[in-house]
């Protein structure tokens, strides 16, 4: 295929925004949104203007300021959302408008309440009253992959040809398996005419954890858009993850050989500006982002990692801008990182010390689980305090004076609970 880059379409201040405890005051949506400029998508979806006038506020704000990236809206196929939408985006640079409908027989009878031929006249005048508006266009068939495919295949050839220039077949309830996503869209290719002539976009959501892999298997089947969100927010488990696209296709473009504009290294800037703002942080083993992404406990792994990060490690977290202090010790730790930690924080111990601080950590660390930089330094100054000669002579077995630990972690905040 020609052309193999894929149009990065973030949705995290629309699809994200609306999720349960994610919402943006105007401001913060700003600030957000010039990070993703910065991150480098393509198109940042900065709202849904009939949803609120502060949200139509937002969106012009951000389609005033931010100049590089195409600035997206999203509208139902109604006029009032359209014209909305329209004001929303006046002031862009490069604005599109987005308008959708669902296809699906279960949406259209229990949620629309109107039949087929009904959703493909109102898709179609949707679409053709947003060309006046724009020349950028993308229409979205919400519930497209539980959608009859031979109806679904006539409302992208109608829209095509009223003058979409995206369309977007949205997985909305994250039901789909990635063999049937790469199927559908090839299914769509081959029995659409004119599908070519467009850039075939998916919209994964997260509910079976098969997002990612189902945009991805998307994307081998000549979809180059995919509509993401930072930290995989969004309605319910959230939508396909930006930063594990992005490094997806990274790390793995001898499988995946298909080019984003995104920087990688502004991810960890990205993501941390999102919890910051929303309050919500991502789970601590999250790809990519999460506390633990390029963390180790294990003895074997701190000291492969020590040898070559390689052994366990295939990104490193400076390629996402993320600091890196992999070493993080627990009951699973070895001795080579306790010793390293230590004169990381200036504390070179000699052989007999490290055997007493190792013994006294893994006395605690059932307790800590995590054994902060605080609590090796308490126990360091324990043990040595345990260990400087005394008046009275002290048994060279006896483990470091237990009382010297305790009094050091105590001192260290030790004890006042986690
Ligand atoms: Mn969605």
């Amino acid at each position: 295929m020609a052309n193999d880059r894929v149009v990065i379409f973030d949705t995290t201040l629309r699809d994200g925004e609306q999720a349960p405890g994610f919402s943006l005051r105007p401001a913060e949506k700003l600030q957000l949104a010039r990070q993703l400029d910065a991150l480098g998508v393509d198109v940042i979806e900065a709202g849904f203007p009939i949803a609120s006038p502060a949200d139509a506020d937002a969106v012009r704000c951000i389609a005033t300021e931010i100049r590089r990236p195409v600035i997206a809206c999203l509208a139902r196929c109604h006029r009032a959302d359209l014209e909305r939408a329209a004001w929303s985006l006046q002031p862009a640079e490069r604005g599109r408008l987005h308008t959708f409908i669902a296809t699906s027989d279960l949406h259209l009878q229990a949620k629309l309440r109107i039949s087929r031929e009904q959703c493909l006249e109102a898709a179609v005048e949707a679409v053709r009253y947003a060309r006046h508006h724009t020349f950028d266009v993308e229409f979205s068939a919400e519930d497209a992959t539980r959608s009859d495919l031979d109806f679904l295949c006539r409302v992208v050839e109608a829209v095509i040809k009223a003058g979409a220039s995206t369309v977007n077949l949205p997985d909305t309830v994250g039901y789909a398996t990635p063999d049937e996503i790469r199927d559908f869209f090839r299914r769509i290719r081959e029995r659409v005419p004119n599908a070519d002539n467009v850039v075939l976009s998916a919209h994964c959501h997260d509910d079976l954890g098969l997002a990612v892999a189902n945009s991805l298997a998307a994307v081998e089947a000549g979809v180059r858009q995919v509509e993401c969100t930072v930290n995989g927010i969004g309605e319910r488990a959230g939508n396909a993850a930006l930063e594990e696209i992005v490094m997806a296709l990274r790390v793995r473009s001898d499988r995946l050989p298909y080019a984003v504009n995104v920087d990688p290294r502004q991810i960890y800037a990205s993501s941390e500006m999102l919890t910051r703002l929303t309050g919500q942080g991502v789970q601590v083993n999250k790809a990519i982002v999460g506390r633990n992404a390029f963390a180790h406990e294990a003895g074997i792994h701190q000291d492969g990692i020590l040898k070559d990060r390689r052994t366990y490690e295939i990104m490193r977290a400076e390629d996402v801008g993320a600091p890196w202090n992999p070493l993080v010790l627990g009951k699973h730790s070895g001795r080579h990182a306790v010793q390293r930690r230590c004169s990381d924080l200036g504390l070179d111990l000699d052989g007999s010390e490290l055997v007493e601080v190792y013994r006294a950590l893994m006395a605690i660390a059932d307790d800590r689980k995590i054994i902060t930089d605080n609590d090796l330094i308490a126990v360091v100054s324990g043990v040595r305090t345990a260990q400087a000669p005394a008046t009275e002579p002290i048994d060279p077995f006896d483990t470091p004076s237990a009382a010297a630990v305790q009094h050091a972690l105590h001192e260290s905040g030790y004890g006042h609970g986690v």
